[in-house]
């Protein structure tokens, strides 16, 4: 889960790293009266996406940037209006964009230098790896590619805490001193403390502007929270929904089912993950597209299909449906039985194969034949992606 830089930002200063004031609205009047609020002039009015690269985006109704410096609380006002509600395309969205429901108002900080920061897992070396360069801003991917030796590496051991040496070290070798390398390193062990508190697997500053006091200021943040972990990030579920565009991934994430849209007309419903990608990759083969990977679990039970069913239904992209068993611990009577009672509540207008092969298949295929449920059943695999890519075909 990607956070938002508003709740990303709430993260950093929970940790006391330095963030210019901001408040985060919904509507053009609202971000007019936290701009009110705010002290200082200009005032900078963001998008809110769950993608970078906004400074340089563009908004399909002809807005240029979704980061905007504004002169007045009217002029914030104005800017508002124009971002919320419109979709903001950037070099990270793809070409369909994001929605933009929430702007975050902020103080302007009069911007020296600009720094990249961030921690990241490094999975060949199993370690953290910060990253660091005096080059940040909205260049750093350009730098990255063209000019690598800007861009500092550190891998350091997954510990608790950063140690105040490692702290130092990366900030030596970022060319800063004294107090300036004293406050970078302070700011660098908080980074370090809200990725291993939440759980993270990215915690970016980019930039950390240094203002003409050379004074750091976090401008920007995208922290990546590891989904698995949220059981146990309980106060961040509430940004859950805000990043998902997808209503039947949302509702999935509702329901308990592992649920991912893709662009496809063939709905799957397969138990197992290794299934269900084994199911898209034959799919594939025979020409059709799945419209979605869907693992119903080890052990779902009858309200687990019935969910997973509502959801695949409500795509309404699907031309046919595909269901994919393998009993191993599940027995294939008990999901034969869910099939039926589930398809009682949803019937499908449109046709069905169903492949079940394993524990108590028999009973399963009794089961469905001496239902009122239209379907045609698969031998294996393959024969099951034939049918379904066939039906398409009609
Ligand atoms: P993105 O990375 O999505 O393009 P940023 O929040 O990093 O968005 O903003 C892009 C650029 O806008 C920053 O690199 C910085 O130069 C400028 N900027 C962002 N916030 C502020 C601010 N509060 N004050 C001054 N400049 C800002
Ligand atoms: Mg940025």
């Amino acid at each position: 889960m990607n956070l938002l830089e508003y709740a990303a930002k709430e993260l950093l200063v929970k940790e006391g790293i330095p963030v210019a004031q901001y408040g985060v609205a919904e509507t053009p009047e609202a971000a007019f009266d936290i701009a009110c609020k705010l002290a200082k002039r200009p005032l900078v009015v963001k998008a809110q996406i769950a993608a970078g690269g906004r400074g340089k985006g563009r908004f399909l109704n002809g807005l240029e940037g979704g980061v905007k410096i504004c002169q007045s609380p009217e002029e914030v006002k104005q800017i508002a209006q124009r971002m919320i509600g419109s979709i903001l395309v950037t070099a990270q969205t793809g070409e369909q964009g994001q929605l933009v429901k929430k702007v975050l108002v902020s103080e302007s900080i009069d911007i020296s230098s600009e720094i990249y920061l961030s921690i990241s897992y490094s999975h060949s070396t199993a370690s953290l790896l910060l990253m660091g360069s005096r080059a940040g801003g909205v260049e750093i991917e350009k730098i990255a590619v063209e000019n690598p030796q800007a861009i500092v590496k550190k891998f350091v051991l997954p510990d608790y805490s950063l140690w105040d040496f490692q702290a130092r070290e990366f900030g030596l070798d970022l060319g800063f001193r004294g107090k300036e390398l004293v406050e970078l390193s302070r700011i660098l062990k908080s980074l370090y403390k809200t990725f291993v508190k939440h759980d993270a697997s990215l915690c970016e500053i980019n930039p950390l502007a240094m203002d003409r006091e050379r004074k750091f200021w976090a401008l920007d943040a995208k922290i990546t929270i590891d989904d698995n972990a949220l059981f146990r990030q309980k106060e961040l579920l509430a940004y859950r929904y805000e990043t998902i565009y997808d209503p039947q991934e949302s509702e999935a994430i509702r329901s308990g089912v592992n649920y991912v849209g893709l662009d496809g007309q063939i709905g799957c419903m397969v138990n197992g993950a290794g299934l269900a990608m084994a199911t898209m990759d034959i799919l594939d083969r025979f020409g059709g597209r799945p419209a979605n990977f869907l693992d119903v679990g080890g052990g779902a039970d009858q309200s687990q299909v019935e969910n997973a069913f509502r959801i695949l239904l409500s795509n309404r992209n699907l031309r046919v449906i595909l269901i994919n068993i393998f009993g191993g611990i599940m027995r294939c009577d008990l999901i034969a039985e869910a099939i039926v009672e589930a398809t009682k509540t949803h019937r499908p207008s449109i046709p069905l194969v169903i492949r079940l092969e394993g524990t108590r298949v028999k009973e399963g295929k009794i089961i469905l034949e001496n239902s009122s449920l239209e379907y045609l059943f698969a031998d294996d695999l393959e024969d099951a992606a034939r049918k379904a890519v066939q039906f398409l075909k009609k």
